[in-house]
């Protein structure tokens, strides 16, 4: 299902968080609003968000933990649906599409990485970073992930484990895995956070480059200042809303 992208906003309603062009928009929230009942209370993760990312754009996102970072990132990348509100991944409605229909944006569209690089442990590297490209019924991608895994450093490593990799051979696997679709979105959760300072610059350089090459958007929640150094955009994350 196609449909029409969402009215441009006019430059003088933009949100502070927006960007300033509107060229090239990847991803766009509109009064974006998220909460959970908890032990019969509500819990307001997310409380009416504005936000557009363009692509080539690195945006990182930062706050304290409890601040709603996870629970955005899960919208931004259709893994749950808001409660009030629009996202719009280029002119598809993510806050509407029918659940097949989403996991198959997701598949195509979407890469993850996430802290604990969640590999699958019976699949050497080159059968992980190839997943995803089975899975879009791509049979012959065998040397476009081997192409990928020799620029992010891991060609010696094709035929390893995930258990027997360093950590940051496991993100670096995990990176490959996330873009060998050249999606037009990376979602990144603290994708850091499990590495040391060295292998975190190493796999943010990574990130950054990698996606300015296929053109994606990449919005990467962190606590790290390091990590956001890397950004061409922070935005800081209170109590469920976005401030620049
Ligand atoms: P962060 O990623 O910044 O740590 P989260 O998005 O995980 O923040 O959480 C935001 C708020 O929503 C917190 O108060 C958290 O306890 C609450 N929360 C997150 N997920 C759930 C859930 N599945 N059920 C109930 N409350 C949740």
């Amino acid at each position: 299902m196609r449909v029409a992208r969402p009215p441009a906003l006019l430059p003088g309603c933009l949100h502070p968080c927006a960007t300033i062009s509107l060229m090239g928009v990847v991803l766009t929230l509109k009064g974006v609003e998220k909460a959970y009942g908890l032990n019969g209370q509500r819990v307001e993760a997310v409380c009416g968000i504005d936000l557009e990312v363009a692509a080539g754009e690195f945006l990182a996102i930062m706050g304290p933990s409890g601040c709603g970072k996870s629970t955005l990132l899960h919208l931004m990348g259709g893994m749950d649906r808001p409660d009030r509100g629009e996202i719009w991944l280029d002119e598809l409605p993510l806050h509407r599409l029918p659940e097949e229909q989403l996991i198959r944006v997701r598949r195509r569209s979407i890469g993850f990485v996430f802290q604990f690089f969640y590999l699958l442990p019976t699949m050497t590297v080159q059968e992980n970073v190839e997943l995803p490209l089975l899975l879009a019924g791509i049979q012959d991608g065998g040397p476009r992930v081997r192409r990928l895994l020799e620029r992010v450093g891991l060609a010696h490593r094709l035929d390893a484990f995930p258990t027997t990799l360093s950590g940051g051979e496991m993100q670096r696997a995990a990176l490959a895995r996330a873009l060998v679709q050249r999606p037009r979105l990376v979602i990144a959760d603290e994708p850091t956070g499990n590495l040391d300072s060295e292998n975190g610059r190493r796999v943010l350089a990574l990130l950054q480059s990698l996606a300015e090459e296929h053109g994606s958007a990449v919005i990467m929640a962190t606590h790290s200042n390091e990590a956001a150094v890397v950004a061409s955009r922070v935005l800081h994350m209170k109590d469920g809303l976005l401030s620049p």
